[in-house]
């Protein structure tokens, strides 16, 4: 697999879901990838990359930015509330917004800040202990709590669990997203991104598939 073979498929997958081209955005997830790897997917005209943790972001970014014109970069793993002003000024877009904390203190050093990175809410759709996320049951109220703290929600992001169908995870999620009326939807992983953008994805977070195998996550 590469970038170019990932596109594609993309391309392809927004037609057979009678979408419209480019309606879906590829988030490539540089997580654990050698520099050189990242870096030759930044030469091919890559722009838009993901990475989980904050501390690793913060030691490769930076560099790239001074070096690549134009990097989108969204932070898609759990974030610390202590990490949150790094956070602002590493990431473009955070996907992971999962509990009332974490939102009060977005909202108030996006007051100090004047800026705020675009946002996503995590919900745990699968209801795993071991993962981060608002509760489905839970998602509404916070949903309307975030924008009570006036931050603007971009929309849902989920990752199902390993062992279940994947689908019905996206359905979920793109149900909560409509009767709250938000649009995005980040969902869709290298195993499962087809199924995802035909269920409504508008971000799929592909890693493996463009980089390689990861020897540790
Ligand atoms: C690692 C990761 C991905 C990418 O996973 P692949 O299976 O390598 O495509 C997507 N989303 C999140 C939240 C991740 O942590």
């Amino acid at each position: 697999m590469s970038l170019h073979d990932i596109q594609t498929r993309i391309a392809a997958a927004e037609k057979d879901a009678g979408r419209s081209p480019g309606s879906v955005e590829l988030i490539a997830v540089s997580k654990v990838q050698p520099n050189e790897r990242v870096a030759a997917v930044l030469d091919e005209g890559h722009r838009i990359f993901g990475e989980n943790r904050v501390q690793e972001a913060a030691g490769k970014w930076p560099d790239f930015r001074e070096r690549y014109e134009g990097i989108e970069l969204h932070l898609i793993g759990p974030l610390q509330t202590n990490k949150t002003r790094q956070a602002f000024e590493l990431f473009d877009t955070i996907h992971s917004v999962d509990r009332p904390k974490l939102a009060k203190t977005i909202a108030r050093i996006a007051q100090e800040e004047g800026h705020c990175p675009g946002l996503f809410i995590q919900v745990n759709t699968g209801e795993e202990d071991q993962k981060a996320g608002i509760l489905p049951a839970d998602a509404d109220a916070f949903i309307t709590d975030c924008r009570a703290l006036d931050l603007t929600i971009e929309g849902l992001m989920c990752i199902p669990p390993i062992d279940e169908e994947p689908s019905l995870h996206f359905s979920l999620l793109a149900k909560i997203a409509e009767r709250n009326g938000l649009s995005g939807l980040s969902m869709g992983m290298s195993g499962d991104f087809e199924s995802a953008i035909a269920l409504g994805a508008t971000h799929v977070r592909v890693g493996s598939a463009i980089f390689g195998e990861r020897k540790h996550d």
